[in-house]
């Protein structure tokens, strides 16, 4: 912590604990350079000792050896300020997406037709709709389904809305360190309650580790196999791989004698090239992956085309497919996840074709930001005029992809030229533009201030067989922030750091 405090001169944002609400908690930016000094060593020292911790970039190794070249997360030095009226919205609707999710899983015609343009521009999205296809053709039915889901918001400043930015169907990252960084602000806002003069128990407690240990745990327990473990597929290097064991940790700890196996629950870890190596299905369908034969395959890793350099990995994904384990996600889960089924499922009346529950229609839709399909001749005129009101998506996860500003009229100029089939590969979105507040982010040992926006992810846990629903439940939540003149939001991809909220 040698280096002082770097930071961009503020242009008057909102202090972080200080908003509308009666009782204004404090101005961040009147800490004293020493208490923030302070803070920090205390919340990196914190961080180190409970495995708040990633692998650095730095250390080529850190990717790939468990326990070397470790570094603190990056973090938000204090949590930032939410309205409670919004987090509770946020978590009323999450068990909503988590049943909609599964009614459009259901509906394979839907899924095909919806993407059925965007499969001849887009490989990607075209090899997992060819597994789709594939099984439809077997009639491969998933009685045992499980969702770990993460629905992203931000507040948009104009009209105080809470606005939908995606709901991740598959490898949502940082149950882990996101339920670590609501005990550490908890922990330094009452270790320093005096200076701060702030409520620690605003800032909710993040259930997210112990919530998605539990769905993978009933889930285990549904596919009725004692002796079968849960796979977690990873990337064959991830800095990422200390959030991943926070959930193995918690499924080995909390639940040692399921069922009264007097065993741990035991949990593997295979990349694609290693389950297309070791892995087979048996003649009664589960899939045997080396010794073991596999309950329920977690994926953390799957979701982009980096993920598959060669055959072998798309082998190994059609092989779990055919299998009889359990996936989460499904495949039909994975293309519900896309960004052109969440433009479809805003367009009027559609959400109607899969609730029934009029108050649950009205409550999602309330968040839906504003989508259109590039078949929308009217729309692109409007985004070529004022480009920086859109967003310009394409059907790709993990940050870093979306298309900003002037890019959005470039992209667009030159894809109408070259004709209208490579517009399918993309949908355009409102840009929402959320209220910025000051900030101390904390990254490499160094803390910076700056103006910052902040992306609220509500994880929702969804476990059912055949007709019956084992679980349906909001847990923990995911604050991330990044300073304001970035475009995307990444913590993984480097643009921004972890955070909870206080609320107000
Ligand atoms: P990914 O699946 O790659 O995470 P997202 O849709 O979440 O794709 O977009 C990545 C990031 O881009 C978000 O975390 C957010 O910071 C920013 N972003 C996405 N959509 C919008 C939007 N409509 N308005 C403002 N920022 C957005
Ligand atoms: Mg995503
Ligand atoms: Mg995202």
């Amino acid at each position: 912590l040698s280096q002082p405090l770097r930071g961009q001169k503020s242009t008057d944002p909102e202090s972080k604990f200080e908003d509308t609400s009666d009782a204004p908690v404090f101005d961040s930016r009147k800490l004293s350079p020493e208490l923030i000094k302070e803070l920090v060593s205390e919340a990196l020292f914190w961080c180190s000792l409970h495995g708040l911790v990633v692998g650095d970039r730095n250390n080529a190794r850190s990717a790939i050896v468990p326990g070397v070249g470790l570094t603190h997360a990056p973090i938000s030095l204090l949590p930032t300020l939410f309205p409670e009226g919004h987090w509770k919205q946020a978590c009323e609707v999450a068990p909503i997406f988590n049943e909609l999710v599964d009614r459009v899983s259901l509906d394979s015609k839907f899924l095909q037709d919806s993407l059925s343009r965007t499969k001849v521009v887009d490989a990607f999205t075209s090899r997992l709709l060819d597994i789709h296809s594939k099984m439809l053709e077997i009639n491969k039915k998933e009685e045992i389904r499980l969702g770990l889901h993460r629905s992203d918001y931000m507040l948009d400043a104009q009209t105080k809305q809470l606005l939908q930015i995606e709901l991740n169907t598959i490898s949502c990252s940082f149950p882990g360190l996101g339920s670590l960084i609501s005990t550490l602000h908890r922990n330094l806002l009452n270790n320093h309650s005096k200076d701060l003069g702030v409520d620690s128990k605003k800032v909710p407690e993040n259930g997210a580790t112990s919530g998605f240990a539990e769905a993978l745990a009933k889930a285990w327990n549904e596919y009725n196999d004692s002796s079968a473990v849960i796979m977690v597929v990873v990337s064959p290097e991830e800095r990422n791989m200390y959030d991943q064991h926070w959930l193995c940790k918690e499924l080995k700890e909390r639940y040692p004698y399921i069922k009264k196996i007097r065993c741990c629950l035991t949990t593997i870890r295979r990349t694609l090239a290693d389950i297309n190596q070791e892995g087979e299905i048996l003649p009664s369908g589960a899939l045997r992956v080396g010794n073991h034969t596999v309950a329920v395959v977690y994926f953390r890793a799957g979701y982009s085309p980096d993920d598959y350099p060669s055959e072998n990995e798309w082998s190994a994904r059609l092989l779990m497919e055919h299998s009889s384990a359990i996936k989460c996600p499904s495949i039909s889960y994975h293309l519900v996840g896309t960004k052109k089924i969440q433009q479809e499922l805003a367009k009027p009346n559609v959400l109607e074709r899969f609730l029934d529950n009029q108050d649950d229609i009205a409550k999602l839709r309330k968040c839906f930001a504003g989508l259109w399909s590039l078949d929308d001749s009217e729309v692109i005129q409007e985004a070529l005029e004022r480009p920086d009101l859109f967003v310009l998506k394409p059907q790709r996860e993990g940050g870093g992809n979306n298309i900003y500003g002037d890019n959005v009229r470039d992209t667009l100029l030159k894809l109408q030229q070259e004709g209208a089939e490579g517009l399918a590969a993309y949908i355009l979105m409102q840009r929402i533009f959320p209220k910025t507040s000051h900030a101390f982010m904390v990254r490499d040992g160094v803390c910076y201030q700056d103006n910052a926006i902040s992306e609220l992810g509500i994880y929702g846990a969804y476990l059912r067989n055949k007709d019956k629903v084992i679980m349906n439940d909001q847990c923990g939540y995911l604050m991330r922030t990044k300073v304001s003149s970035s475009n995307e939001g990444g913590v993984a991809a480097g643009f921004a750091v972890l955070d909870s909220i206080y609320l107000i």
